[in-house]
């Protein structure tokens, strides 16, 4: 069994008061780790170092910063396996996914926003041959990074890598659910060379530590992904507070198929949308909205798709989909299921835990369950599941949440006249979680507020001064404008 240690000010550090949390293998039932049960008393400890560090790390220049990322990128790839593993282990989710998508994710995490300092530049401006315009971009301070259980080090590194790239330095809190790949983190961060106190991780549940570094006054700017539940709350702390605050919240995603859509392709890619990591992506399509004339068609070919998703070991490479993360998650997928019942939904394929034998009988495993004929009023309709639960029903933008949207389509004008009426951040068109990191990512509605990737994490994680010089006024053979970068 792993121990954890906090990560302050460069070192494995010590609790005040020894108490730990047991961190399960979903797919045993097994304890996998024990994460410290931090505090407040670690939180300010962490918030001290992350102070200290930004004394240096927030006048250092870009290609230095750059550097350090690029080698903790070199150094994570070269663990890709290992990280992997152990990722697959503390969340469920099939090694498969952990090899594909999760660690290669965290590793360009880094190499993209080092590359995006590198390779922007402020805009300066001239205006009429008598002032000068420009921009000093300033990091803001310590930042509070607070991420979920189901991308566990993509969505952390989502964070940190645009927090330290634009100089700002952090405390960040990986869920309590998952902490062993954040854990690792740190010692690459040690090879790496990166200075102590620039990312400190604490651990520890939501309630305790996560509270105490939302409401920290030397704290001045949060991010914040995972349940819209929980992002109201830390809003309603910071907004007295005046933090900045960014919060990438649940989702309750629309999948549209229209009759001219290449039909193989969108079958395939809408059972990898509702099913991969077990359902347990934000950008699931969990709404599946297809034209009449093709519907029974398409029905028949997904259900038969999702009876053949092998359920299991996670570390197995037939496995398509793992664990759940939790019993307690479990349950509440299958309470859906239940009153889905209710409200007189057909249950077309699922709708029951998965049992296993030997090492994995314990194991919080659903089957992949298809739900049709339900109400767009319905809690199912309504309400996000986070689990292998997918219904087909009729209307997108009648939803809580708006976070993203996939359209099948080869008629162009008809996938944008859709797309562009659809209520959510994120469109995609013939194709779902494709990732362009320079563009703008996040909700509408209770999916969230703020928008991260690029220019925009940027804009989050610093403030920008115009500077004006009236260069009429100005003696200029002694005057030397240097650009802040
Ligand atoms: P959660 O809200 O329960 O927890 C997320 C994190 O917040 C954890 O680290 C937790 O310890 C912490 N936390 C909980 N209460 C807190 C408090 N009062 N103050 C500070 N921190 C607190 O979410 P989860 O169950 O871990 O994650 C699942 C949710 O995340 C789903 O709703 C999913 O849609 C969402 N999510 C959103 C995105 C996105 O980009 N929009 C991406 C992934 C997941």
């Amino acid at each position: 069994m792993l121990l954890l240690s906090n990560f302050i000010g460069g070192k494995f550090a010590s609790l005040k008061e020894e108490t730990y949390i047991d961190s399960y293998n979903p797919s045993t039932g097994k304890v996998y780790a024990r994460i410290p049960n931090s505090t407040e008393y670690e939180i300010n400890l962490a918030v001290e170092a992350a102070q200290k560090a930004f004394q240096t790390w927030s006048k250092t220049s870009r290609s230095t910063r750059a550097q350090i990322m690029y080698k903790i990128a070199d150094i994570l790839e070269s663990k890709l396996n290992e990280f992997a593993i152990a990722e697959s282990i503390d969340q469920g989710k099939t090694l498969e996914f952990a090899k594909n998508v999760d660690i290669p994710r965290s590793i360009y995490n880094f190499r993209y926003f080092a590359g995006h300092i590198l390779h922007t530049e402020e805009k300066s401006t001239v205006m009429d041959n008598i002032a000068l315009n420009y921009i000093q971009r300033s990091p803001l301070g310590v930042a509070g990074l607070i991420s979920p259980w189901n991308l566990p080090l993509y969505l952390l590194t989502w964070k940190i890598a645009p927090c330290i790239a634009a100089g700002c330095t952090c405390v960040a809190k990986p869920s309590e659910f998952t902490s062993v790949t954040a854990y690792m983190l740190c010692d690459v961060f040690k090879q790496a060379g990166l200075p102590e106190g620039v990312v400190n991780i604490i651990f520890g549940t939501g309630s305790k530590a996560g509270q105490a570094l939302v409401s920290h006054p030397k704290v001045p700017l949060i991010s914040f992904t995972g349940g819209t539940v929980t992002g109201k709350k830390i809003n309603e702390t910071c907004a007295p507070l005046f933090k900045k605050v960014s919060l990438e919240l649940g989702g309750k995603n629309a999948n549209i198929i229209f009759e001219d859509c290449d039909f193989e392709k969108t079958v395939d890619t809408s059972i990898r949308a509702a099913f991969s990591n077990q359902g347990e992506i934000c950008l699931c399509g969990s709404r599946i909205f297809v034209q009449k004339s093709i519907y029974p068609k398409f029905l028949d070919a997904f259900i038969s798709q999702a009876r053949q998703l092998v359920v299991g070991d996670p570390k197995d490479p037939k496995t398509k989909v793992g664990a759940l993360i939790s019993k307690q998650h479990m349950e509440k997928v299958l309470k859906y299921i239940e009153l889905a019942k209710e409200y007189g939904g057909i249950i077309e394929c699922g709708g029951i835990r998965k049992k296993l034998d030997g090492e994995f009988s314990d194991g919080y495993f659903v089957e992949p369950t298809v739900i049709t004929n339900i109400k767009s009023s319905c809690r199912v309709a309504q309400e996000e599941i986070f689990g292998p639960v997918k219904e087909a029903i009729n209307l997108a933008n009648d939803n809580q949440y708006g976070l993203s949207c996939s359209i099948w389509s080869e008629n162009g004008r008809r996938a944008r006249r859709v797309a562009e009426s659809i209520q959510v951040g994120y469109v995609w068109v013939n194709c779902w979680m494709v990732r362009d990191l320079r563009v703008p990512f996040g909700g509408v509605k209770k999916s969230g507020i703020g928008r991260e990737g690029g220019e925009y994490s940027m804009n989050f994680f610093t403030e920008q001064k115009t500077i004006l010089i009236n260069l009429k006024a100005l003696k200029l053979h002694r005057y030397r404008v240097e650009l802040v970068v």
